[in-house]
């Protein structure tokens, strides 16, 4: 490709006790991709991004963010270097106001102006959030709550995002705009992992996709491709 990797896995590996959930796995992400790994339950999507993130300790292998090695970086450092993970089921303050738990996420930002534009940028893409404002994260419902943790997120301003499964449990409809704000953001210039269990929306809006199975990666191109191949189809786009 002729740059640099903004992520970049090599041979990595998760081991849970005598479980080995992720084996020898490579990847890259380039800067403004969006990537896609793909995979049936336990195949280990979670564990590769809880390992980028530093939130589970890796049996081998190397991480390599922006050319550091992520081992050097301290793990609560790392959405201030612009590597922000979005983790599964939608973790946000539920004793906190919406417009709280934005402030929240983007306290360390000394750019105001720049924050008061992602705040309306943010309420321009969820119309939902700018009306309940003032109501407490922990009242929202499953799909307003996805909405608000990717919003965070977003307040982070980063290089990179770790998505996982955004789609989880909800409703058609907001499934949409989930998958709406995430190409948004990407047109912004942020790179996305995705991680997605709907493997037909991901990788549509994805360029890029690995397969995993059982901890390793069985196969990897362009998504457009994988969504034709009949193997794909058959085991992931049923
Ligand atoms: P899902 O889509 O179901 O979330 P996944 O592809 O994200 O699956 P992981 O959550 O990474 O898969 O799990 C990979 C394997 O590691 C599974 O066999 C799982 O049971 C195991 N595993 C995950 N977390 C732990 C843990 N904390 N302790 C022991 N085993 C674990």
């Amino acid at each position: 490709m002729g740059m640099d990797a903004l992520l970049e896995l090599d041979g990595i590996s998760v081991r849970y006790g005598p479980v080995e959930a992720v084996r020898q796995v490579s990847l890259q992400v380039f800067p403004g991709e969006v990537i896609t790994l793909i995979g049936a339950n336990g195949a280990g999507k979670t564990s590769i991004l809880r390992a980028v993130s530093r939130l589970i300790p890796l049996a081998g292998g190397t991480i390599h963010y922006s050319g550091d090695d992520v081992a050097r970086i301290p793990a609560h450092l790392l959405p201030q270097k612009g590597l922000v993970h979005v983790p599964e089921g939608r973790i946000i303050f539920g004793t906190l106001s919406v417009q709280e738990n934005l402030d929240l996420a983007a306290w360390w930002r000394r750019d105001d102006d720049q924050v008061q534009s992602d705040f309306a940028d943010v309420f321009g893409m969820f119309p939902r959030l700018a009306e309940r404002r003032k109501q407490l994260g922990g009242t929202l419902s499953g799909g307003e709550q996805q909405m608000l943790a990717l919003s965070r997120a977003i307040m982070a301003r980063p290089r990179i995002m770790l998505m996982d499964e955004p789609s989880m449990g909800l409703a058609p409809i907001f499934v949409k705009s989930i998958f709406a704000a995430i190409q948004r953001i990407n047109q912004a210039g942020t790179a996305i992992l995705l991680v997605e269990q709907n493997a037909h929306m991901a990788l549509s809006i994805a360029s890029r996709a690995y397969v995993l199975q059982t901890g390793r990666i069985i196969m990897s191109g362009d998504a457009e491709d994988l969504r034709n191949d009949r193997d794909i189809q058959a085991a992931y786009l049923g």
